[in-house]
């Protein structure tokens, strides 16, 4: 443990684990003021690649912690992925015509990005406690009694009004709380190696998935001096490839252009097996699971830590509201009802492109090969794949319809630059709007929209519910000036209803 430190006796947010995940929501909640302690059983960060892309959906939360910037400048923006086989480019997934201000893929190893978290959750006053491992959670009114060990081995216990389990696949917490991680561990391992390959070419600043007949390989540029990812599915039971297994790797399966580069280092390497779990519940009276203790899948298409990082934006403000400004503990419900459906999704998608990127048998192959070629030409299916991948399309609403409540919004639009609530609203902004507020005035919309601290766009009825606001009321007065649309009506109904146990909020 960090001796320099006391550990603390109480905190109303006891986060375990101090991965994307965990660090995302405590250095959320240190910049909404909320008190919270981190603790890892690690003596110190992890140096390792493991998650090297982050989504465009991901940098538009960061952005909102004043990580954006920072992330960028240490990475590379990749232009999206390609689908190949040995000779030529199936189908390419562009990210630029994602309507986002991040429209790239930014390839940075998750110990960068943990830097960044670390260094923004030590700005704000944090400090992550380490060597500090959980033992087991006991309900103690109003939260819980964590009993930890530190590296001393020495017993403390710790009381927390919430808990949030951030501690990875093998979580505690959720073993703790009993609760259930059903899903599979397939037969599929893979090798995974961070090297140094002269000549990536400069026009191939993304990943790139070949699809061979002897299995798939992943090769993507890091960034560093002529440092390179490569991912291979292997066979059960291979060890961590040595530099020969990853050139011949790329000599077997890789690409032409790949080919005829060689591997000069090997700086780290390993092999690991993928399971599919999601749990079955995110949440257990005060205690929450996210990121890999809550779901776990496949790491093709790069969604892990980023969906991790996306259940913290989701929870960050909804503890906030309870804790700090006397929310009802329901809100925090809302928390399993958003986000665990997602990750159930998540979880499907990822196992097709295994599936897809795993095909064994000539015919089968060929017949897959052939249809990523074409989909290329089909008007819009590079785009929604994007959309899809970029996590951008991830909504909680029934609609999609921009501004219907539970769909994203672009953060250009309502100049997000921290954790406050927006009123984005075509005329001036209602005199008794609550101060938690910030004002975008827009032709973009024809009726006032309120878009929470992770971007998501509010229903009428969470508003008035969290502030006493009639965002109805406001809606009507400026169709006054702007004409009724179907949404506002919509809002209007939504406010006279009672609440819809996991819709959008
Ligand atoms: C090879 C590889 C490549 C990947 N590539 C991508 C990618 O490109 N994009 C992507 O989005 N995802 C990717 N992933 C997945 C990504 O790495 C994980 O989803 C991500 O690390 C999960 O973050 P987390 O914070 O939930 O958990 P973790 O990163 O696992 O962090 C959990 C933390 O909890 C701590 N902890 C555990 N138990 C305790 C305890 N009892 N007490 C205290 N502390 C504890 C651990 O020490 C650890 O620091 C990849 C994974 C692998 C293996």
């Amino acid at each position: 443990m960090n001796n320099e430190q006391e550990l603390p006796t109480s905190t109303d947010v006891l986060v375990v684990g101090a991965g994307p995940a965990g660090m995302t929501l405590a250095v959320s909640l240190k910049q909404l003021g909320v008190d919270c302690v981190v603790i890892d059983q690690l003596p110190s960060p992890p140096d390792d690649t493991r998650a090297a892309f982050v989504q465009p959906r991901t940098l538009e939360y960061v952005r909102r912690l004043q990580l954006a910037g920072p992330m960028i400048d240490d990475g590379l923006k990749g232009r999206g992925f390609t689908m190949a086989d040995r000779e030529h480019d199936l189908v390419r997934v562009p990210y630029d015509t994602v309507d986002s201000p991040y429209p790239f893929l930014l390839i940075i190893g998750q110990w960068q990005t943990q830097r960044h978290l670390d260094r923004r959750f030590g700005e704000l006053g944090g400090s992550v406690l380490r060597g500090v491992r959980l033992l087991n959670l006991q309900p103690e009114f109003p939260g819980s009694a964590a009993t930890v060990v530190d590296s001393d081995g020495a017993l403390r216990v710790i009381n927390a009004r919430f808990v949030a389990g951030c501690d990875g696949v093998w979580s505690r917490v959720r073993n703790q709380l009993g609760i259930g991680f059903p899903g599979s561990s397939p037969e599929q391992m893979f090798a995974v190696a961070d090297v140094k390959l002269p000549g990536w070419p400069s026009d191939r600043v993304e990943p790139a998935f070949t699809l061979s007949p002897h299995g798939m390989l992943i090769g993507s540029p890091l960034p560093g001096d002529d440092m390179a990812r490569v991912v291979a599915s292997v066979r059960p039971g291979t060890p961590a490839p040595t530099q020969h297994d990853v050139n011949d790797l790329i000599q077997t399966r890789g690409p032409s252009w790949m080919r005829n580069r060689k591997v000069e280092e090997v700086l780290s390497s390993a092999t690991w097996h993928v399971h599919e779990r999601v749990a079955t519940q995110f949440q257990h009276d005060n205690t929450f699971l996210l990121g890999d203790a809550a779901h776990t899948h496949s790491p093709a298409g790069g969604q892990g830590m980023n969906t991790g990082i996306q259940d913290a934006a989701n929870l960050a403000w909804k503890l906030h509201h309870v804790l700090s400004l006397g929310a009802p503990v329901s809100l925090l419900d809302t928390y399993d009802a958003e986000r665990r459906p997602n990750a159930q999704k998540l979880i499907e998608f990822t196992h097709q492109i295994t599936m897809v990127a795993t095909i064994t048998g000539h015919k089968e192959r060929q017949l897959r090969d052939g249809i990523l070629a074409a989909i290329s030409d089909v008007p819009g299916v590079t785009e929604a794949l994007s959309l899809r991948f970029s996590q951008i399309a991830i909504g909680y609403g029934d609609s999609n319809e921009p501004f219907a409540p539970g769909t994203r919004v672009n953060p250009d639009t309502i100049d997000a630059d921290d954790l406050a609530w927006t009123l984005l609203t075509p005329g001036a902004a209602p005199p008794d709007l609550p101060p938690a507020f910030n004002v975008t005035v827009s032709n973009d919309v024809s009726h006032p929209v309120a878009v929470r601290p992770d971007g998501v766009v509010a229903s009428a009825e969470l508003v008035h519910e969290l502030f006493g606001f009639n965002l109805a009321r406001v809606a009507v007065a400026s169709n006054e000036v702007h004409p009724p649309t179907d949404l506002v009506s919509q809002q209007l109904v939504t406010h006279a209803a009672p609440a819809q146990h996991g819709g959008a909020r």
